[in-house]
């Protein structure tokens, strides 16, 4: 968008076109000083511009999904994997032990669940090479609380229209349709289905603070359209509303739930003494956790970290070696920090040239992340002791930045350099052994300045965009 990124006056007529229209659209979310109120509401921030997205990468991204899909909820039926895996973890790691703990307590008492059912995310970024080629790489999967599938089924709408009064009307009709709010809904409705109770609701576990309530709307009355029922609840009303029956179906306050849609429960802080309890009573359960712990420890970057070794994919998967090629070819350089050798020596090298490296532990939600200086403070800091292990190292993805402008509430109109990462959303269902749904479910691209190494758009650092494929 070279000729209009520096047209100021065409830049500001099309600003205040674009707001208007992600309002119309429903590209919203409450604000920061009124979280709890719908009567005062924002657009959700967005970039003007569709960014650019290599066609092929984004194909990629897609040709991959079931994959990931398929890896995910074999890992979760994986037992010794996960065991070995976050062994070392989880003697440091207190959020993981605690949720491993669940695990093996459901587990020991049988699992009262016969219905799965994934709504994962997983998300790249365009790796920019010497040679000026760019590489799809994983940055991580997301196997709970995966969101934005609802707002971004409406942010296309929002650009093709920016487009549009920038006179780019061809253009415009090369944005791609996309509505993983349908998709997810669909997973959810199948889930629904296979459990197999007329009078059972979904029920979306959310957060005691739900800025981001209008997102899980659209997913919500995606239900609402098929007939089925949707109640919202938080981690105290399951402790104090819900119980199980003798065949551990779940009801709260007698009513009987069917599917258990998590868009809470991924960062240590919302676990009190009660809450943890009532996470308990869900996964024992019968309903359909979204996810079951086991595909939350699944999602785990430790977890990301083991599937980057030599021949683990290989063993995961056996009998699918061409699933097993096209998901490590979007892999970036993993690395254990466990204690030995290897781990001293990657530390070491880590220290010595931070800004190859990205140092990540066991956390979800943005915000996390070491990089640069304050990545060589603390990996010196804790290189000789055993709380390394909570931590991996990845190589630092450097994409290349495009000329955007960052349309947020309350923000002045200014060009930013920007990068993106694409997000695919995946859904399956299983009953028993047997996938009966496995699809990738549409898209997500989020783009930030520069200067925010980390970061996603409910920590504030990313926007809305949609992919423009060249
Ligand atoms: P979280 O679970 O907190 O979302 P992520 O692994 O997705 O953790 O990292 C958060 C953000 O940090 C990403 O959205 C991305 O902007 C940045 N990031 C993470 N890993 C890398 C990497 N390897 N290279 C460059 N940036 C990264
Ligand atoms: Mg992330």
């Amino acid at each position: 968008w070279q000729d209009v990124v520096r047209d100021a006056a065409a830049v500001r007529e099309a600003a205040a076109v674009a707001v208007d229209a992600a309002l119309l659209a429903g590209v919203l979310m409450r604000t920061g000083e009124q979280p709890h109120a719908s009567d005062v509401v924002n657009y959700a921030p967005f970039t003007l511009l569709p960014s650019a997205v290599p066609r092929a990468l984004f194909e990629q991204a897609y040709a991959v999904q079931q994959d990931f899909n398929l890896l995910v909820d074999t890992i979760s039926q994986n037992k010794e994997f996960l065991e070995q895996t976050l062994a070392s973890t989880i003697k440091v790691d207190d959020f993981t032990a605690r949720l491993f703990r669940i695990y093996m307590q459901v587990l020991e008492e049988g699992l009262a669940q016969t219905v799965f059912l994934g709504i994962n995310r997983s998300d790249y970024m365009f790796d920019h090479g010497l040679d000026s080629t760019a590489a799809l790489r994983q940055i991580e999967i997301n196997t709970i609380a995966a969101s934005f599938g609802g707002l971004t089924s409406r942010t296309a709408d929002v650009h093709r229209l920016v487009l549009k009064v920038l006179g780019k009307t061809e253009e415009a009709s090369h944005l791609l349709p996309n509505n993983p709010a349908k998709g997810l809904a669909l997973g959810i409705a199948k889930a629904w289905e296979f459990y197999g109770s007329q009078r059972a609701v979904v029920m979306f576990l959310v957060e005691d603070v739900q800025r981001n309530i209008f997102d899980q709307r659209c997913v919500e009355n995606e239900l609402w359209n098929r007939n089925i029922r949707v109640v919202r609840k938080r981690f105290r009303d399951v402790f104090e509303q819900g119980s199980l029956d003798a065949s551990r179906r779940l009801y709260m306050d007698g009513q009987e739930v069917a599917v258990v849609y998590y868009r809470e429960g991924y960062v240590p802080q919302v676990y009190d003494q009660q809450n943890w309890e009532a996470r308990l009573l869900l996964e024992r359960s019968r309903a359909v956790k979204c996810p079951d712990i086991a595909t939350q420890l699944a999602g785990t970057k430790k977890v990301q970290q083991a599937l980057s070794q030599p021949g683990t994919l290989e063993k995961l998967l056996p009998g699918h070696p061409e699933a097993v090629a096209r998901i490590r070819a979007t892999f970036a350089g993993l690395y254990s920090l466990d204690e030995g050798e290897e781990g001293d020596r990657i530390a070491a090298t880590a220290i010595a040239d931070p800004d190859r490296f990205v140092l990540k532990p066991q956390r979800e939600g943005g915000g996390n992340n070491l990089y640069g200086e304050e990545l060589r403070e603390v990996l010196e800091k804790i290189k000789d002791s055993p709380e390394r292990t909570s931590y991996i190292l990845m190589d630092k993805i450097k994409p290349q930045p495009a000329l955007n402008y960052l349309l947020r509430a309350h923000s002045p109109l200014q060009v930013s350099e920007c990068i993106s990462e694409l997000g695919i959303f995946g859904v399956y269902v299983r009953q028993g052994q047997e996938l009966v749904l496995n699809q990738a479910a549409g898209h997500l691209l989020r783009t930030k300045a520069i200067e925010h190494a980390d970061g996603g758009v409910a920590a504030g650092v990313a926007v809305l965009d949609t992919p423009y494929l060249v």
